[in-house]
């Protein structure tokens, strides 16, 4: 078993990592307010980050997805807002078009994702369908050579940035799991309207948006039913991504911490002399270490997609891990860890986003547990653990 990452590896994480502190973090508060992190995708567009995730023929580097997980993890320890605005480029969105789009559409989008200048949207949730995803009502109608959509889509990211919409649709209204499908809209296609914005904690927006009518051509239906379990698929991406976010927002709060530790003084000595502290610390790291080795190892199974049980694993772990060690950050941190002074809070409030998006911890819980149920052998744990 080896547990060193590649020369190449180390070489691309301390690139981003230099990149992240000396000009990532020091932005972040600035988008607490919705503000979208343009400057910082060009940053890392410039260092070939934004098209990893992009098959080499069509310009990109076609890295891992353990190698996308590395560098969310970096980014997210200067700044959420900035590693979750990565998230279509490295995540579901790029993987469902590399797989299933119109050649044009590609080559034009993938240009723009790697410039740094595009965002992709994914369009799921709906006002009465977020977890219960077979049960969404938008209908993708197939009229001759053309496609008519219509349905509302709730909690979306970057609808007011993204230049394309993969938007998963009920196809001909067949119900169940079997009429799922997925479509391409392009941004400003006549009939998609904004209906929507709420403000979140994490800083960024999220939107409702309604299309009424949008038609768009054939061959923009990617995926024409049945499709749910290609969704689920690539999901499983998404579901080393974004613990990826937490693991980082997790180290760059302990980073912190570690800090302050050292720092302030109370009773004429450094906090971080006093057992209470350093135990704090302690745990800290410890969960830490755990989160990581559960991320990389799912990130690692990926044949193109991580394992599912992994994955759902690594996710519910690295969510639930940061929610308490940002949490820990702040009361190492006092008072001033409520404040925007430090960039705990911060931490914290980004932290808390893991459990809710990609799969609750519930559902993957659910996930897991029926598994054990069909598959776990008699005889008990083999080898690895894997089954
Ligand atoms: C920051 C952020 C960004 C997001 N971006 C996007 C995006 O870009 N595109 C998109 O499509 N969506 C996006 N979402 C929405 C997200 O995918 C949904 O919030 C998520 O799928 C949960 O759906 P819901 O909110 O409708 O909750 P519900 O499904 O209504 O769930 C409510 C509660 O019930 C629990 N629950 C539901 N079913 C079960 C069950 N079978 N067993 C046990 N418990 C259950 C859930 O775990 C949860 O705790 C985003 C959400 C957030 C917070």
């Amino acid at each position: 078993m080896d547990f060193e990452l590649s020369q190449e590896q180390k070489e691309m994480v301390a690139t981003v990592r230099a990149v992240t502190q000396e000009r990532i973090k020091p932005r972040a508060m600035k988008y607490l307010d919705g503000t979208f992190p343009w400057e910082n995708l060009k940053d890392l567009a410039d260092i070939g980050i934004t098209g990893m995730a992009i098959p080499e023929e069509y310009g990109g580097l076609g890295l891992s997805v353990l190698d996308t997980a590395l560098v969310v993890e970096e980014v997210a320890k200067g700044c959420y807002t900035t590693a979750m605005s990565l998230m279509p480029q490295l995540g579901v969105q790029t993987r469902i078009l590399a797989q299933y789009a119109p050649e044009d559409i590609k080559r034009r989008t993938f240009d723009g994702v790697i410039r740094g200048e595009y965002v992709l949207s994914v369009c799921m949730t709906e006002p009465h369908a977020g977890t219960d995803v077979a049960a969404i009502r938008t209908n993708a109608e197939i009229k001759d050579d053309r496609v008519v959509i219509n349905g509302t889509k709730t909690l979306i990211s970057k609808v007011d940035e993204a230049q394309l919409f993969v938007v998963f649709t009920r196809v001909n209204k067949v119900p169940g799991r079997e009429g799922i499908g997925c479509v391409l809209i392009e941004r400003d296609t006549p009939g998609m309207m904004r209906t929507g914005r709420f403000h979140t904690m994490g800083g960024e927006y999220l939107y409702e948006v309604s299309f009424e009518n949008v038609e768009v051509p054939l061959e923009n239906l990617v995926i024409k039913g049945d499709g749910l379990k290609k969704l689920m698929n690539a999901f499983n991406t998404q579901r080393c991504l974004n613990p990826s976010i937490s693991l980082g927002l997790a180290e760059g709060a302990f980073e912190e911490s570690v800090n302050y530790c050292r720092d302030r003084t109370a009773f004429n000595r450094p906090i971080g002399n006093f057992q209470g502290m350093r135990w704090k610390l302690a745990e800290m790291y410890r969960d830490i270490e755990v989160g990581r080795s559960m991320l990389y190892r799912a990130a690692a199974s990926a044949n193109p997609y991580p394992n599912p049980q992994l994955a759902a694993l690594a996710k519910m772990y690295c969510n639930e891990m940061a929610i308490r060690v940002t949490s820990e950050a702040i009361q190492v941190h006092g008072g001033y860890g409520f404040t925007d002074e430090y960039p705990v809070s911060r931490f914290y409030r980004g932290a808390r986003y893991g459990t809710l998006g990609g799969g609750t911890t519930e559902t993957l819980k659910e996930l897991v547990g029926k598994k054990i149920m069909a598959d776990f052998p008699h005889d008990g744990f083999l080898g690895t653990g894997m089954f």
